[in-house]
């Protein structure tokens, strides 16, 4: 299998035969109900766990929480801390209704300050970090391969943070000392104050995954700075880090007009109440995951549609799918987690067995669950087959009209009969 890596600009191949695979993804800042376009890493993250653990790998995957971050200090002056336990719910709540489970790790940066103080002594100690006056620096200078990630040069880096105090305008904050108005704080070397955001996020992914693990992920716009700094703060101090960076392209909203009509559906939480887990699902998954997806009322009436679609298929009865069917399956997936493709294979099976396999992969097996007809209805339907057996074909007729007004379609099968909800 191979994924697009940020870093080398190309394909990188995962180990072949298949081995640990330790996978760390940004997860959200929590100071407000996540948006559907929040959403996106989460999904593509669980999806390829599944996949992984599917042909063999042993996936460990860590999904953080920030909720130590300017955002939410900005968002509820003095009840920051309150504001970040109950939106670390709303986000828990609102991603569960998505179906896919759970990460294996949920790190919050507020339980790992103390690997974080840790990580900024050795930074200074290596030379790679300074205080001033209760705030520590990250300092550019010092790291050669700083740029890369974003694919910038190193001395022309953009500036971060405007800060007259620091020695370079391109250096970021590990530490800063606690200001008025912010209400929590941490004991440190340098004093009362909170990480800087880089900093939460390569003590956290360590301590879940190790010094070198295989894959970071997290939308694209956490290139730069946020990866660039992740990766300058732990190369610095001589670990690997991440070996394979993927960077999942933006959920696009159209216009500013549509942003606007869409109003607050655009949260998860109304997203899923509105579409359903299963259609919203299939949205995410018609998309390249390196590439914009547009949230448009067609885009997600598409994705209706094809729900319906595979619904339909097991409401027929199932025929054996093509030799190899499977293999380009496979393939489309193996070939940088290519969503769209896969699905487009999978469209043309008639084939129950396969395509519940399929579907698992995307947490869609749902689709093939049709709903339990009442048990008159079996009665009307049983009652129809020994009429149909004893060639009783007027009395089979009156039963089947039966059956239908009460709302069901019957389908004679090889086991018997088969009862599909009528749409
Ligand atoms: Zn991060």
């Amino acid at each position: 299998m191979r994924l697009s890596d940020t870093l080398t600009r190309g394909p990188a191949e995962l180990p072949d035969p298949p081995g640990p695979m330790r996978i760390y993804s940004c997860g959200p800042t929590v100071y407000q109900r996540i948006h559907v376009g929040n959403a996106v890493p989460f999904v593509f993250a669980m999806w390829l766990r599944r996949w992984l653990q599917r042909t063999g790998y042993e996936v460990q995957l860590a999904i953080n929480i920030t909720d130590i971050n300017d955002k939410i200090y900005e968002a509820a002056p003095g009840a920051s801390a309150e504001l970040a336990r109950n939106a670390t719910e709303w986000y828990l709540e609102d991603t569960s209704g998505l179906g896919l489970g759970r990460p294996d790790f949920e790190p919050r940066a507020t339980e790992t300050v103390p690997e974080q103080i840790a990580m900024i002594e050795q930074l200074i100690e290596a030379g790679f970090a300074y205080e001033v006056d209760g705030d520590v620096y990250y300092r550019v200078s010092r790291f050669a391969e700083y740029g890369r990630l974003s694919g910038q040069r190193p001395d022309k880096v953009e500036e971060q943070e405007p800060n007259p105090r620091k020695e370079d305008a391109r250096d970021f904050a590990l530490w800063k000392a606690n200001k008025p108005g912010e209400d929590t704080w941490w004991d440190s070397p340098w004093g009362h104050g909170r990480p800087g955001w880089h900093i939460e996020c390569s003590a956290m992914s360590e301590k879940h995954l190790g010094i070198e693990f295989e894959v970071h992920g997290g939308g694209l716009d956490l290139v730069f700075p946020h990866h660039e700094n992740e990766l300058a703060q732990s190369r610095a101090l001589g670990h690997r880090f991440a070996k394979i960076w993927m960077h999942n392209g933006m959920l696009r909203l159209g216009d500013a007009e549509m942003h606007k009509s869409l109003g607050n559906v655009v949260t998860l939480q109304n997203a899923l109440a509105t579409w359903g887990r299963e259609t919203l699902l299939l949205f995410y998954a018609t998309g390249h995951w390196r590439k914009p997806l547009d949230f448009t009322d067609e885009t997600l009436a598409s994705a209706a549609a094809r729900a319906e679609g595979f619904r339909d298929v097991f409401r027929s009865p199932s025929q054996p799918a093509p030799e190899g069917s499977w293999e380009r399956f496979a393939a489309a997936l193996d070939d940088d987690f290519n969503t769209p493709e896969a699905l487009a294979v999978a469209h043309e099976w008639r084939d129950h067995a396969l395509l519940r396999r399929a579907l698992e992969i995307f947490g869609l097996e749902s689709l093939g669950e049709l709903p339990e007809a009442p048990p008159e209805v079996v009665e009307l339907a049983r009652e129809r087959a020994r009429a149909r057996a004893e060639r009783r074909f007027d009395d089979a007729d009156e039963l089947r009209r039966g059956i239908e007004q009460a709302g069901w379609i019957v389908r004679d099968s090889d086991a018997e009969f088969q009862l599909v909800p009528r749409s």
